[in-house]
């Protein structure tokens, strides 16, 4: 109920479509509050269940749950995930900074260091993923078969994405553990995807949950995240001497600026003046 009232609320104020009916092959999620679970520090007990689940947990937590959500997901395994106050203490301060491009041969070049590979797990994986679908394309509607193949594929896409997940939590901690002010391109996914040949690349590499992770994990920790306007011509400016070139195809990996000469991998180039334009902006708002 609160969930629907929380779509139609959103629907009358015209942020979002009108709600649908949800399928029963979908992902299932049920939320209790407050007065349906018992949590004694130790064990869960949901109202109506009478022993506590037995959870494998991937982290434990202090405090007091203020709501509980119980999900299937479609590879059909149940997830619990718990609504608790924690105060995060933020982290000493540091020096550095960092400017962050993404690559297509490597997702993310950083302005100072090594360019951090692109896992492609997806890649890995499509191979795999690409037989189980051409079986369940070939099995019977409604037959028993066809949901075991159904499943089989939803397992795979939830290894994909479950892999890609922890890849890109343990890349957000460590740049914002590492780096005072990680500065990066606000949403270049949007423009980017719309090439087709490089959408299943940034796909892959997930820039808009970066972003997100960066943001949120950058206020838990005492860390900024400046987030530069997609426009702004980073690949096209010598970071040397600002001279800004007229075009520069995607192609073009390495260049040489006429005006000074500096040889610059495009990446790190780019890199370096999304640093440089972050901490620019930065000051402008202090
Ligand atoms: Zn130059």
């Amino acid at each position: 109920m609160r969930h629907l009232q929380t779509a139609y609320a959103a629907f009358y104020s015209k942020w979002a479509e009108k709600p649908k009916f949800k399928s029963r092959k979908d992902r299932q999620s049920a939320s209790f509050m407050r007065n349906a679970f018992r949590w004694d520090g130790k064990e869960l007990r949901l109202a109506k269940v009478e022993k506590p689940l037995s959870i494998r947990w991937s982290r434990r937590f202090k405090g007091d749950p203020s709501s509980v959500t119980v999900t299937l997901d479609q590879a059909g395994r149940y997830h619990i995930s718990i609504l608790v106050d924690e105060e995060v203490k933020p982290l000493p301060p540091v020096e550095r900074t960092v400017g962050i491009d993404l690559g297509l041969m490597h997702t993310i070049i950083p302005s100072h260091g090594e360019p951090v590979d692109n896992p492609r797990y997806f890649e890995r994986d499509e191979h795999e993923l690409a037989i189980a679908q051409r079986k369940l394309a070939r099995k019977r509607k409604g037959s028993k078969n066809r949901e075991k193949a159904r499943l089989k594929v939803a397992r795979i896409h939830a290894r994909i994405a479950d892999r890609r997940k922890d890849w890109l939590h343990k890349l957000t901690t460590r740049l914002i553990r590492e780096n005072q002010v990680v500065c990066a391109e606000s949403l270049a996914v949007k423009a980017m995807v719309r090439n087709r040949a490089l959408a299943k690349a940034i796909h892959d590499v997930g820039w808009g949950e970066l972003i997100r992770q960066l943001s949120y994990k950058a206020k838990w920790y005492g860390r900024t995240l400046v987030e530069i306007d997609q426009w702004f011509p980073s690949s096209k400016l010598c970071h040397t001497c600002g001279h800004r070139m007229d075009r520069m195809p995607l192609s073009v990996r390495r260049w040489t600026c006429p005006k000074c000469g500096a040889v610059h991998d495009r990446d790190q180039n780019a890199a370096r003046n999304i640093e440089s334009e972050g901490l620019r902006l930065l000051k402008v708002s202090a």
